[in-house]
């Protein structure tokens, strides 16, 4: 039972992880600015990871959604005083950035959730308006997030790579995302997560390696504006 959209997604996937020779990526499912019944509508269709850019939007559709059994993740930047929240109302964070925020995720994950699943989030175009850490860094915050094992579990690196027009300076963004992804890999075993692409270019990160895209207007149309 898929809705059109999600069908046509799941389509896109498949055929682009055919063509570039890849695994076929995880698909989460950005659902910002989108109602709870439009969340429930993609779960009716089979969809379970959806990603959420504020804290308190997510909490809001999670309460309407409790017993859907879907997966949570944040998406957007995470302010320190809301890292105690977040490490309870998610199941992964996509969007960790600075050591400062690994205690206070771990120190206030529930003991009976099993680990945060945690993201490093890079900045691999070195944009000053954005969030996410140095690839220079990403060696030594991997470090700091595996140390919090067991509360924390490092599953990888996430990343928006400026919105260029170019696509192959896009391509070539995500290529530098997977070197360092598997630089980092051969000593994290628990590495296994790549998140990279949204609507407009997830073809191109999945020829690039990512094992999980992010996909909102793709999935639900053109968000409603914030209000
Ligand atoms: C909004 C958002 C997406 C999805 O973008 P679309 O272009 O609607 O697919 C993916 N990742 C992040 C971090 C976002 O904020």
């Amino acid at each position: 039972m898929l809705t059109p959209a999600l069908d046509a997604v799941v389509q896109r996937i498949e055929n682009a992880a055919r063509q570039y020779g890849r695994p076929a990526p995880r698909l989460l499912a950005v659902s910002k600015r989108q109602p709870a019944a439009a969340v429930a509508s993609l779960a009716a269709g089979g969809q379970r990871a959806f990603g959420e850019n504020y804290v308190q939007e997510a909490q809001e559709k999670q309460a309407e959604l409790r017993d859907a059994g879907l997966e949570w993740h944040l998406i957007g930047h995470l302010q320190s005083n809301k890292a105690a929240v977040a490490a309870q109302a998610f199941d992964w964070v996509q969007t960790v950035d600075r050591a400062k925020l690994v205690p206070l995720l771990a120190a206030a994950r529930p003991d009976d959730r099993g680990p945060l699943n945690v993201l490093i989030q890079v900045n691999i175009d070195d944009e000053a308006s954005k969030h996410g850490c140095r690839p220079e860094d990403a060696d030594a915050l991997a470090a700091v997030v595996a140390a919090a094992s067991p509360r924390l579990a490092l599953r990888g690196l996430m990343a928006i790579p400026a919105p260029v027009e170019d696509r192959a300076r896009r391509a070539e963004a995500f290529a530098r995302m997977k070197t360092l992804f598997d630089t980092l890999a051969v000593r994290h075993a628990s590495m296994d997560t790549l998140s990279m692409g949204m609507s407009d270019d997830f073809e191109l990160a999945i020829e690039q390696g990512a094992t999980m895209i992010r996909v909102g207007t793709a999935l639900f149309g053109e968000r409603p504006p914030r209000g």
